[in-house]
Order: structure tokens, then sequence, then C-alpha cells
């Protein structure tokens, strides 16, 4: 029997994994993973970058997490000799209707306690020859990193401190009893005294597996990317983003320098037709029937329909997409955009068709879930573990 059985191989089943062995050293602990090892998912297939904190709602979880977060990364970091990089970011607007909402950015990242700068259209030329703008916001916490590598680290350190790993576990089944989980496998029963699941893209799934009504749906939304080739590599120096559309759920394609040197665009947000689809033509009958059936993706669809299909058409014709990075950096051309693989982002949808906006995290008697982390949840990924380690501290001694 274990104390503690942690789902999910990604960078917050890790996180919480390590911070729950520093802080219980004695208890018996086993992480699960159904790939063949860390960060498969989300964590291995993202943008890379350590966030500011410029978006999200103040007082929200994402706000204040993503803030810590951003802290307690670079310290990660140092602690492990894993490579990072703090190059600020560009916000640019191309249009009036940009500035307007730059204006309401630069509220919000005043709101959010966050550095930042205000550049006129010749100052952003200065910093940034090859972008073109009206206007820009320089946030210089911003930085880059591989998650990936921040997961392995985290892996290792739960190793060093006695926990077990068993890759290619796939949880098929959780049964929550008096005084025990029992966890279904594909390799067989395990037992716990308390779970902690953390499942990314299959997170209504696991809370279904609970017996648990979720309330909410994933809905898969792939991102695809490019990279320039490497005459490229030093065409910007800070990350440029757009100033994003606030009816959008995304940030829009961005141009991002990548902690190996490269630098990618995008992401862009399709709709994917399989949970874990990379792949333009990956399909699943099942995930395709139950999505459809889903009234709140449903709604989610209907009123996105303008903005959706625009995201198709982007990733379809290839033309389309150069054109959404080309308003602020016209020098790209089609021959520019080499391939790069895609990643596919969990979001939680809820009953009455709202994107769920905030971290979501559904407890039951003896389990903490992770039910919806978008980004900036790698960024956020210390906090967060923390605020699981409290949870579990309820749990484990109720008052
Ligand atoms: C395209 C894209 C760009 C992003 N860019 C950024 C960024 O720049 N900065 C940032 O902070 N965030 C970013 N994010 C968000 C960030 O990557 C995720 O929020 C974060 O990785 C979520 O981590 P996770 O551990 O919850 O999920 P995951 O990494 O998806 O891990 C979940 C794990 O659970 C496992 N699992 C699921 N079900 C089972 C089961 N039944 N049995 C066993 N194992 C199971 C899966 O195999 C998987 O390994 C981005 C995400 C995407 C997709």
């Amino acid at each position: 029997m274990y104390d503690f059985i942690i789902l999910g191989g990604g960078i917050l089943g890790l996180s919480t994994a390590m911070q729950l062995i520093e802080r219980y050293p004695d208890k018996k602990m086993l992480l699960l993973e159904k790939e063949s090892g860390p960060a498969r998912h989300q964590s291995g297939h993202n943008s890379g970058v350590i966030h500011a904190g410029v978006y999200y709602a103040p007082g929200s979880l994402k706000s204040r997490f993503c803030l810590e977060g951003n802290r307690a990364t670079r310290e990660f970091c140092d602690r492990h000799a894993i490579p990072y990089e703090i190059c600020g970011k560009l916000l640019v607007a191309t249009s009036q209707q940009e500035m307007q909402r730059m204006q309401a950015l630069w509220e919000r990242t005043g709101a959010n306690g966050l550095e930042r700068e205000w550049l006129s259209k010749d100052q952003l030329k200065e910093r940034e020859p090859h972008i073109s703008g009206i206007g820009a916001i320089f946030v210089p916490s911003s930085g880059i990193v591989s998650y990936a590598r921040v997961a392995e680290a985290m892996a290792g350190e739960f190793q060093c401190r006695g926990g077990q790993i068993r890759y290619e576990h796939h949880v098929t089944g959780i049964d929550e009893r008096t005084g025990e989980v029992i966890l279904s496998t594909s390799q067989g029963e395990l037992a716990s005294r308390y779970l902690v699941t953390c499942s990314g893209l299959m997170a209504d799934r696991i809370v279904r597996l609970l017996g648990r009504d979720p309330g909410f749906t994933i809905c898969p939304f792939r991102g695809e990317y490019y990279r320039l080739p490497d005459r490229h590599s030093e065409i910007v120096k800070h990350l440029i983003y757009p100033i994003p559309d606030p009816s959008m759920p995304f940030l829009g394609v961005h141009l991002t320098r990548m902690i190996d040197g490269s630098v990618t665009v995008g992401p862009n947000a399709v709709l994917a037709f399989k949970r874990e689809g990379y792949r333009k033509g990956d399909i699943s009958l099942i995930d395709m029937a139950r999505m459809f059936s889903d009234p709140g993706i449903l709604k989610v669809l209907a009123r996105n329909l303008r903005p959706g299909l625009h995201e198709m058409k982007s990733s379809l014709w290839r033309r389309g997409y150069l054109e959404e990075v080309r308003k602020y950096c016209p020098s790209l051309t089609l021959d520019d955009l080499e391939p790069w693989p895609a990643g596919v982002r969990a979001q939680a949808v809820s009953r009455d068709g709202r994107l769920v906006d905030d971290f979501l995290f559904v407890n039951t008697r003896r389990t903490v879930n992770v039910c919806n982390a978008p980004s900036p949840a790698a960024t956020s990924a210390l906090p967060i573990g923390r605020h699981i380690l409290k949870k579990v501290g309820e749990m484990v001694q109720p008052s």
C-alpha cells in the first residue's frame, strides 16, 4: 500500500510529486504515467515561455501562480543548472484598434504588479529592427526554457528522495473506498491512501473514473508551429507577441526564441479531432462523437464559428498562417516556414459553454484532481504543486 500515488508524468504531476516527497520524506510514493517517459504531452510540446503574468485577471489563480512561478522557475533552473534566458517580451500593436487593446493590457499589467515599459513606434524599431508596429509594451521578466528539461529534473529529484516512477502504466479505473484508493492499471492493481491526478488532456475522464460528474469536458485545441530557418535565428532579440483579441482564448501567433537557439512561429489554435492528435490527419471517432454531442462544446463552437474557421483556414493554408505573422514581421516569406511539431492544449469547457478561464481543481475525500491547467501552467508548475500540497495537508490532517 502506498501513502500517495500521483497520476501523470507531465510537469504538474512531477512538480507535485517532488514537493510531496520533500514534505513527507518517510511516506511511500509512486508516480504513474502511461507513456514511456516524462513530459510526452503538453509539458513537452509547448512554446517554452516563462510567462510574466501579462494577461490574467487580477486576483485569479493564474495571475498569482504565474507571478510566483516566474521567480520559482528561475530559481529551480539555477539550482539544477538548466539553461534559461530572461529575454523579455514585446506586445506589438499594428492598428489603432490594437492600440486601444494595448491600453487595456497596460492597465492589467499594472494591476498585476508587473514591471513594464510603453514603447513608441520608433522605440520599438530601435529595439527590434525587423518588427513593425505603431507601439508596444515591453515586459522584461518574460523568459524561455525547455519545460521538458525542467520536468526531467523534477523526476530526478523525486526519485533521489526515494519516490518511484512507473512508466507505461495506464490508469483505467479508480475506486475510492474508506481508508484507501484502489487503482486499476494496464499492469495490475495498486492501492494508496491518497491520490493526486494531473492528467492534462484526460482530466474529465479521470474525474469520471472516480464516479463523479465533472461538470466540464476537456476540449483539445491543437497549436501548430513553424520553425524559422537558421539564417533567421537572430531576427528578434525578444519574444514577439501580437496584442490578443480579448474575445479569443489564446494569445495569437507569436515569434518565440527557443532555448536551443531556434525561433518558432505559432501556435495557432485549431480544434483537434483527437485528444492526443498532434498531426492534422489524426482523428478519433470516439473523441469526435463525444465532443460533438457535448452541449458545452457545441455552444463554444457555435459562438466562435468565425474565428474557428479562420484558424482552420490558416492551418490548412500556409499563406494564411504567414499573413498572421507578417502583420508585425513583414520580411518573412513562405520559404521561411519550416515544419515544427505541434502541441495539443487541454482546455476545460463548462456545460453552459464557457471556456473555463482559471486553473480548476476538483477534490474528493482522498483525491486532489487538476482539472483545468492550460497556459501558463508550465510557468506556474511549482506554485500549483504547493497549492496541491496544501489541499493534501487538509486531507491528511483534517481540522
Ligand atoms: C501549444 C502549447 C503551448 C504552450 N505554451 C506554454 C508556455 O509557453 N508557457 C507555459 O507556461 N505554458 C504553456 N503551455 C501550457 C503548458 O504546457 C501546460 O499547461 C502544462 O504542460 C500542463 O502540464 P500537465 O502536467 O497538467 O499536463 P501534461 O503535460 O499533458 O501531462 C499529463 C500527463 O498525464 C498522463 N496521463 C493522462 N491520463 C493518464 C492515465 N489514465 N494513466 C496514466 N497517465 C495518464 C499523460 O500521458 C501525460 O503525460 C502550452 C501548452 C501548449 C499545448
